[in-house]
C-alpha cells in the first residue's frame, strides 16, 4: 500500500513464482490451489515506489501516491466520517473487493515486524476506552495473526525493531498500537465481508537488494499457512424451492451479527471464518422466517475445505433485492459529541507519527 515499503512487493512476486512452479509437484500447494481462489496484488502504489529514488529504512515521500495521499487512510471509515478524496487506486481496490467474494486477506507493509488486526479505529462500542478496539471476530483475528507470526522465522519472538515497542507473540490489535482512520483493514472487514490483517514485514522499509532472498525465506511458510486459514469455519449456499441460489440472504453466526450484515453472493454462497466450536448459524431471507442450524465446527484447514452446510428456503420464489450498507460511519453515534476535541488530537498525533512510527 505504501510505495516506500518494498519488501511486501518483492515477496509477493516470489510467492506467485512459488505457487505456479510448485503446482502439480508439491501436494500441499496443489491441493491449496485446487480448492482456493487466490488473488495477489504486488503493489497498490506503483507511483510511490517509483518516487522512492533513494532507499531509506525510514519515512519517505514514496509512502504517498502521486496525489500526495496516504492510501491506507483513504477508505471509508466505520467509526467517523473520513473527509478525504477517494483516490483512483483506492476506488479500484474498493471495486475489486465488491466484485469478488473475498473471505480472507492481508495487506503488506514495512517499518516494523508484527501482525496487526482489526480494528485500527474504534469507539466506546468496541471498547476503545480500554485501549483495544475489539471486533466481534476478535478470537478469529488473534488466531489469524498468530498463524502468521508463529510460522514466520522470527515475528513470533515479538522483539520489536531497534529500541522500539516490543509486540508479545508478534501480534497486536491495530488500535492498541495506534489509532488510525480510513484504513483498508477495517474497510475490508466491515464492507468487504473479508477478514484482513496488516502484516509489517521488515524493520527497514527499503532494505538492500541482497536481503530480499532472506525476507522471502522468512515469510514463505507463513504466507502458505495463512492462505490455508481461508478454510476455517463454515460455508455453503442458500437456495430456493427449485434449488436456485438466493443472493443477498443474510447468514451469520448467532452472537456475531456484523454491523453491516454478511450476505450471500450472486451464487447464493456464504463463508464464515470461525474457530472450532459449536455455533448456531442463522440464515435470513428478508420477508421470510429465519432458519437456524446448530453446527459443530472442526478445524478443516488441513482438508482445504470449511464445513459445508446449505440452507433451503422452499417457500421463497423471489430474489431479495441487493442491499448495501452506507459507506458512512456505522459505529458513529458515540463519536459525534467529541469531534472538535479529536481534530486537535489528530494534528498532534500526525506530527509524531510522521517522524517516528508511521508504518501501517
Ligand atoms: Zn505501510
Amino acid at each position: 500500500m505504501h510505495g516506500d515499503e518494498t519488501v511486501g512487493r518483492e515477496i509477493l512476486l516470489h510467492l506467485i513464482d512459488f505457487l505456479v512452479t510448485n503446482y502439480g509437484h508439491d501436494p500441499v500447494i496443489t491441493r491449496l490451489l485446487n480448492n482456493t481462489r487466490v488473488h495477489i496484488m504486488p503493489t497498490m502504489n506503483p507511483d510511490g515506489f517509483e518516487a522512492t529514488k533513494v532507499p531509506d529504512c525510514y519515512y519517505s515521500l514514496g509512502r504517498y501516491n502521486r496525489n500526495g495521499e496516504d492510501l491506507n487512510r483513504n477508505f471509508p471509515d466505520a467509526f467517523e466520517y473520513n473527509n478525504v478524496t477517494i483516490q483512483p487506486e483506492t476506488r479500484a481496490v474498493m471495486d475489486w473487493i465488491k466484485n469478488e467474494t473475498f473471505v480472507l486477506s492481508a495487506n503488506l507493509h514495512g517499518g516494523a515486524l508484527v501482525a496487526s488486526y482489526a480494528f485500527d479505529n474504534g469507539n466506546a462500542a468496541t471498547g476503545s476506552w480500554e485501549g483495544y478496539s475489539r471486533a466481534l471476530d476478535d478470537d478469529v483475528f488473534v488466531h489469524l495473526a498468530k498463524t502468521y507470526s508463529y510460522n514466520h522465522a522470527s515475528m513470533y519472538k515479538g522483539a520489536g525493531c531497534d529500541n522500539r515497542q516490543p509486540f508479545p507473540e508478534g501480534i497486536t490489535n491495530g488500535y492498541s498500537w495506534y489509532q488510525l482512520e480510513g484504513g483498508m483493514q477495517d474497510y475490508n472487514y466491515i464492507w468487504g465481508q473479508c477478514l484482513e490483517i496488516t502484516l509489517e514485514l521488515s524493520c527497514c522499509k527499503y532494505p538492500p537488494e541482497a536481503q530480499l532472498e532472506k525476507f522471502w525465506r522468512d515469510n514463505r511458510v507463513a504466507l502458505v499457512e495463512y492462505m490455508k486459514q481461508v478454510h476455517l469455519g463454515i460455508k455453503g449456499q442458500v437456495m430456493d424451492s427449485r434449488g436456485r441460489p438466493i443472493p443477498n440472504a443474510i447468514v451469520e453466526a448467532k452472537g456475531r451479527a456484523h454491523v453491516c450484515p454478511y450476505r450471500t453472493n450472486d451464487h447464493g454462497e456464504y463463508f464464515l471464518l470461525l474457530l472450532p466450536g459449536t455455533y448456531v448459524i442463522n440464515a435470513t431471507v428478508p420477508g421470510f422466517k429465519s432458519k437456524l442450524k446448530t453446527v459443530e465446527i472442526l478445524d478443516n484447514t488441513a482438508n482445504f475445505s470449511a464445513l459445508k452446510y446449505d440452507f433451503y428456503f422452499s417457500e421463497v420464489s423471489v430474489t431479495p433485492r441487493a442491499a448495501s450498507c452506507p459507506t458512512s460511519p456505522l459505529y458513529g453515534e458515540q463519536e459525534r459529541t467529541s469531534a472538535a476535541g479529536r481534530a486537535a488530537l489528530h494534528s498532534v498525533l500526525a506530527t509524531t507519527i510522521l517522524l517516528a512510527v508511521m508504518f501501517k
